[in-house]
Formats: C-alpha cells, structure tokens, sequence
C-alpha cells in the first residue's frame, strides 16, 4: 500500500514537471522556425549567428538552457563553429536569443518575458546602426531595445570577423564598447611586449578603472579572484596627481621563486582610437571602426614606465590601502 503511494507520489510529480517542462518550452521551436524562415536561412548555414542571454538569465526562477539547446537544434549554429554567442545579464532580465544574418544584417529578436514570447524583426546591418537616427528611437520602437546594442555591436563584429576573444570578451563584459575595445588592444600589446618566460604570472592593477578590465580577464586569465586583477578606482583629485600621461594601470610580472619583478606602467590614448571615427557615429559603428585596428595595439597603448620590483613593492602595489602610483615614483611631488 505504501509503495503504491508512493509511486503515485512519484507518478503525479513527474507528470507536473513533464508538464510544466511543456508549458514553459511550448512556442520555441515554432518561434525559431518562423525566424529562419523570415531571414530566409536553413539548418547549418553559416551565414546564420545565434546570440542569446539564454546561459545566464531565469525565467521564473528555472533555466533558460532548455530553449537554448532546441533553438541549436534547428538553427545548426554551435559553439565549435563559432557562429553561437552568448552575452552576460542579470538572471532577472528578460531571455533574448537573436538570429542574425550576415550577408544582408536582418535579424529577428525572440524574447521570454515571466509571461510571454515575443518575436521583432529588424534590420541590424551595418549601414542601419551606423545612422545616428536608429538609435534614437529603437528603445521605444523594440520590446528588446534594452539589449539592441549589445546584440547589434556583438552581431556585426562576428560578421567583420572579429577574432574570437575580442567577442569571448564581450561575452562577459555583456557589450563591445570603445573601452572594451581599449583592454583588448592592451591584453594584444602586453602579450606583445612582454611574453611571460617560465615561472613568471601577470598581475594587472586597474587604476584607474574602467571597461577595459573586463578584457584582461578573458584574453589573460588574469582574474581578481585569482589574485590577477587588482582593482583600484582613482579619484578625480587624484588621476591630476598621477605623472602619467593617459594612465591606464600597470602591468606587474613577478617570478614567485626568484622572488623578483617587473613593474609596467601602461598609457592609453583614446584620442587616437576616436580619430577612426567621426565625432556624430552612433557607438556601434566606432567599435566597427576600430576592428581593422585590433591587431596593431602599439598605435594606441604605450609603456610610461618600467622599474624593478622586490617582493615588498611587489606586495605594496596590490594591498589595500597603497596608491600604485606612489609605490611606482609616478605621482607628482608635494602632494599626499
Ligand atoms: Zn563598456
């Protein structure tokens, strides 16, 4: 009698979850069906980009994997080949998952609100968003216009062929922006300049902060909670302080057992990387701008500085409390 029960327990749980299962699927594969229809596209084309929130937001407090793995079903577009892309968002945003077509920059957006699917259909071309009239009024004119940026900067660099970890980065830092931009070219001109020899880790101190921190942590590995990534806001008063001309941080390579270093501080000339553009371009076209660009870091990222660094220095550049720049000599005298 018990175990009857319990298999009806057991039965009329599994029959609420396969059905919850349904309820919470139902409308994908159609959604996605119709987009590839509208973008006129088929299974396995590789024209075909899938960019999607999927692996980060909750709807409803359950995953959003399930949609995304039948909408890789059909659309044939994975990870492997570089044509599945995914972006960083709060769990509580709404799941977005874009079909973009390269050749022609059409695109249909499926949003998943708590309550309801959602299909926009829209150009994303490169001739669309460099005008500065689309973006005055895509927020009101899209459901998605929260997230058209992001899918439409990330889309049209994976249709520049964009490297890999430039859009790796932008996964993360959940946009491509000038100052995402600014890290990359910095993570290219440090593994340039200063390739690590055995036994040696890069510690990067960001100060001051901004955008760029997001790219060290995809293209260097070098993260905060591994310690490779010390972060440090500089005030207004005092970025005035810092002798270095465009200061952008440092770059620190320490060999643990020689218990010896090097000290790199790094400049960072926006004015160069806004001369590739024109001062009215929407921000989607100037990170387009910079594209050709990515590989020649050296014309925007210089060395201000190199010194020595014993293991004390070493320490003081990263603990709290210390000013890098002071450690460094590279703060202006007569002023604490
Ligand atoms: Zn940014």
């Amino acid at each position: 009698m018990r175990k009857r029960l319990k298999w009806a327990w057991f039965t009329a749980v599994l029959i609420s979850l396969m059905c919850g299962t349904h309820a919470f699927s139902a409308g994908i594969p159609e959604l996605v069906s119709g987009a590839m229809k509208t973008l006129d596209v088929s299974k396995g084309d590789p024209d075909l980009l899938v960019l999607t929130n999927a692996p980060y937001v909750k709807i409803n407090g359950q995953s959003a994997l399930s949609f995304l793995d039948q909408a890789q079903g059909l659309t044939g577009c994975t990870v492997g080949k570089g044509n599945l892309l995914f972006f960083q968002r709060a769990q509580n945003r709404p799941m977005r998952l874009m079909l973009f077509k390269r050749s022609d920059g059409n695109a249909v957006i499926i949003s998943r609100t708590a309550d309801s699917w959602l299909k926009e259909a829209l150009s994303l071309s490169e001739a669309a968003i460099s005008s500065p009239s689309f973006w005055k009024t895509v927020k009101e004119d899209f459901k998605a216009g929260s997230d058209i940026f992001t899918l439409a900067a990330m889309a049209n660099v994976w249709a520049n062929q964009g490297p890999y970890d430039f859009l790796k980065s932008a996964e993360l830092h959940n946009h491509i922006c000038p100052g995402l931009t600014s890290g990359y070219l910095m993570s290219r001109y440090i593994l340039n300049h200063y390739p690590l020899k055995q036994g040696e880790r890069y510690t990067v101190i960001a100060c001051p902060v901004w955008c760029k921190e997001d790219a060290f942590q995809v293209v260097l590995d070098c993260t905060p909670g591994k310690r490779g990534l010390i972060v440090k806001p500089l005030s207004k008063e005092q970025a005035a302080k810092v002798t270095v001309v465009n200061p952008a941080g440092f770059l620190l390579i320490w060999d643990k057992k020689q218990k010896s270093g090097k000290g790199v501080a790094l400049s960072f000339s926006f004015d160069r990387l806004k001369a590739l553009s024109s001062s009215d371009m929407p921000k989607a076209a100037t990170v387009l701008a910079a594209l050709e660009y990515l590989d020649k870091p050296g014309l925007f990222v210089s060395t201000a500085a190199e010194f020595k660094l014993d293991e004390k220095q070493y320490n003081e550049m990263m603990e709290a409390g210390n000013n890098p720049y002071k450690t460094a000599g590279l703060w202006k005298d007569g002023f604490d």
